[in-house]
């Protein structure tokens, strides 16, 4: 049965907790010890069931791991060193040479260097897809052994039939693989619809406070056990327990803070969508957004990640505008407590007319009001230019 959050962020994985801690110990060691011979030997044969070795497991890290596979109702989850970490591990797992892997072209910038440029030397070829149902089909061939799916992507914000998608792949022995960071497992749960693997950047919403950067997969049991077995132990890629520990800090109000997060983007854009410097505004949950009945089928509710199209084709509008934020900042990443703008311009080389004028906005927890004080300032001195 699934756990409600409560149930899950209070007592799931504690079980076992000395001195009636509230709040669970960063167990920071690297060794545990045995009390014989026998006991020893069965933890070195059995290294996913015992604490060994932190490279293995470790207690913070497991309670951490347990709440947030319930949170995305999978039956386990493994926590990694990074995003990328997570990602590079859940998609080699499952690969060997000749496999083909299918991927929605808008996916994170370091996923797609994963396949262009690693799994290549690997003899394992992809094709990208826009994430449309006909265009994965006609995508897949005999030796796809992988579908990957970011929905919705982070730039553009295109949304994937999940539902379809899974069903389309089970029928075809294809394993499916979602980068779910945006929504998070509050606002979605894709294992529900069907996929077989969910991967997030910790270091965004779960940590909450850009103060740490973890990973995680979560998948049945057979396919993380599979995954601990292989690119986990091989790779080394190991969350640190007080990393971990921050992890559980920020899960602890994730809830609220989406919640807010949702409430302010939504404020935020109601306002930059009357305002004659916007050209667009790509986001789920905007009202004019063509994907928003698959987003509202998919989704409960949205994060603060959305981007714009200034209404120029001219750089230096551009740098005027962001130059003249004060309170967003010039960062990369997401999923804290600030806002933040990342420019198209910036962090693509691949600059046409179209795409020049695109930013990426993060609504963090400010008042929202404050917020859109800041971009209307930016916005009027951006079109006195
Ligand atoms: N997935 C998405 C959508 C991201 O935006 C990022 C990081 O920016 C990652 C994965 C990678 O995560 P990390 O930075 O924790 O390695």
């Amino acid at each position: 049965m699934k756990k409600n959050i409560t149930e899950i962020l209070h007592h799931l994985g504690e079980e076992n907790i000395p001195f009636g801690s509230v709040t669970p110990p960063i167990f920071q060691t690297s060794i545990f010890e045995f009390d014989s011979f026998d006991k020893f030997k069965e933890a070195l044969s059995d290294e996913e069931g015992h604490y060994l070795y932190t490279r293995g497991n470790n207690p913070t890290v497991n309670i951490v791991e347990e709440k947030i596979a319930a949170l995305e109702h999978g039956q386990k989850a493994k926590l990694f060193a990074s995003g990328v970490a997570a990602i590079s591990a859940g998609v080699m797992a499952f690969l060997k040479s000749g496999d083909h892997v299918v991927c929605v072209e808008d996916s994170y910038s370091w996923t797609k260097t994963l396949l262009e440029k690693y799994l290549k030397r690997f003899g394992i070829s992809h094709t990208y897809v826009d994430g449309s149902e006909e265009e994965i089909r006609s995508a897949v061939r005999p030796e796809t052994k992988l579908i990957y799916l970011e929905s919705p992507t982070t730039f553009t914000f295109k949304i994937q039939d999940l539902e379809n998608i899974s069903a389309f792949a089970k029928k075809r022995g294809i394993k499916t693989i979602i980068d779910n960071t945006w929504a998070t497992p509050y606002f979605q749960n894709p294992l529900d619809f069907g996929i077989d693997l969910v991967v997030h950047s910790s270091s965004k919403y779960f940590g909450g406070h850009s103060d740490v950067v973890a990973g995680v997969v979560i998948g049945s049991k057979k396919d993380i056990s599979h995954i601990f077995k292989t690119e986990f132990l091989n790779i080394g890629a190991v969350p640190d327990p007080f990393a971990s520990w921050l992890i559980l800090r920020g899960l602890r109000t994730l809830h609220i803070r989406m919640e807010r997060h949702f409430q302010s983007t939504m404020k935020v854009i109601n306002y930059l969508s009357e305002h004659p410097a916007i050209e667009g505004i790509n986001y789920p949950f905007y009202k004019d957004n063509p994907q928003l009945a698959l987003a509202k089928k998919q989704m409960r509710g949205g994060s603060g990640l959305f981007s714009i199209k200034l209404a120029t084709k001219r750089i230096e509008d551009v740098k005027a505008f962001t130059d003249n934020l004060r309170i967003f900042k010039r960062a990369v990443s997401w999923g804290g407590y600030e806002s933040l703008v990342v420019p198209y311009a910036v962090s693509h080389k691949d600059l046409s007319e179209d795409n020049v004028s695109i930013v990426r906005i993060h609504v963090g927890l400010e008042d929202p009001e404050i917020l859109i004080d800041d971009l209307e300032r930016a916005l009027k001195r951006m079109m006195k230019r």
